[in-house]
């Protein structure tokens, strides 16, 4: 049920965080992974990692703002790998500053990281999903998917967007057997947030008392549900937005 021996699987940020979190899940499921980031020696230490859990992994330099890059991973995924079944839409970035203060140019560079990416690359493994007789994708939202936030307007509403465009997806593409779901991570600890603890006096504080799980999430919690979204164990679930969160979305 949660075999994904002979599959291909993109994850774009999967050179770190959650992504690499995600990519060892699949790894150990048995699926070839493609890394697709900027950062090559971030990269070639992931696929490394991956290569020694027995996972046929490689790494694609992507930047999946760029429509002619991204085109271009699916196109280098295709010709050394020959064939899609997963991609994971998880790299992502964050600006932190109050609206008023945000430039346009950094509203677009959030968005089209986080957002607009999403859709790029979904389009670009549309077909060879749909050639491969169905396929999986996993989008990553936030906490702030559900949530506002004063101090992260573009980060809240590309990550509102990606659930929305989770269901538009979900609808367009049931009929070629293509299930398309979103994750809602939580307080994570990885570099994201890392500098967030660090500058925000009181942040880690309240995330501990605000999580029922009483602690930071780690990126090995991705590994299972990223395994369950890719499988045949979740053939029936599509358009969902699941939060993975230690239970911060129910407190609120
Ligand atoms: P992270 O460690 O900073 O990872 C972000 C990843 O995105 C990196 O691998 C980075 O690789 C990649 N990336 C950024 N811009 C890119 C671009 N233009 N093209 C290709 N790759 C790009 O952060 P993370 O916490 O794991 O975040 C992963 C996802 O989880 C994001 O979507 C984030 O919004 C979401 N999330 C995180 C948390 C949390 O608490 N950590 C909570 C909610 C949601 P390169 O720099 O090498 O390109």
């Amino acid at each position: 049920m949660f075999d994904l021996k002979g599959k291909v699987a993109i994850v774009t940020g999967g050179n770190g965080g959650i992504g690499l979190g995600m990519a060892r899940g699949l790894a150990k499921a048995g699926a070839r992974v493609v890394v697709a980031a900027r950062n090559k020696e971030k990269s070639n230490a992931a696929v490394r990692e991956l290569q020694a859990l027995g996972a046929g992994a490689l790494g694609i330099g992507v930047d999946v703002t760029e429509e002619k890059s991204v085109s271009a991973m699916v196109a280098e995924t295709m010709e050394r790998c020959d064939r899609l079944d997963i991609l994971v839409n998880n790299a992502g970035i964050n600006i932190r500053k109050p609206a008023q203060d945000l430039s346009l140019e950094e509203w677009r560079q959030v968005m089209d990281t986080n957002l607009t990416s999403a859709f790029l690359c979904s389009r670009s493994a549309y077909p060879h999903l749909k050639r491969a007789g169905g396929g999986k994708i996993v989008n990553v939202g936030s906490m702030l998917s559900i949530f506002g936030a004063a101090f992260a307007p573009a980060y809240g509403a590309s990550k509102g967007g990606i659930v929305q465009l989770t269901k538009s997806l979900a609808t367009a593409w049931a009929r070629d057997n293509i299930q398309v779901n979103a994750v809602l991570p939580g307080w994570v600890d990885t570099d994201l947030t890392r500098r967030a603890r660090q500058e925000i006096a009181g942040l880690n504080d309240r995330v501990l008392a605000g999580t029922p799980a009483g602690r930071w999430g780690s990126i090995d919690d991705f590994a299972g549900i990223a395994v369950f979204l890719t499988s045949p164990a979740s053939d029936f679930l599509t358009g969902a937005a699941i939060p993975l969160d230690g239970g911060y979305s129910t407190l609120l």
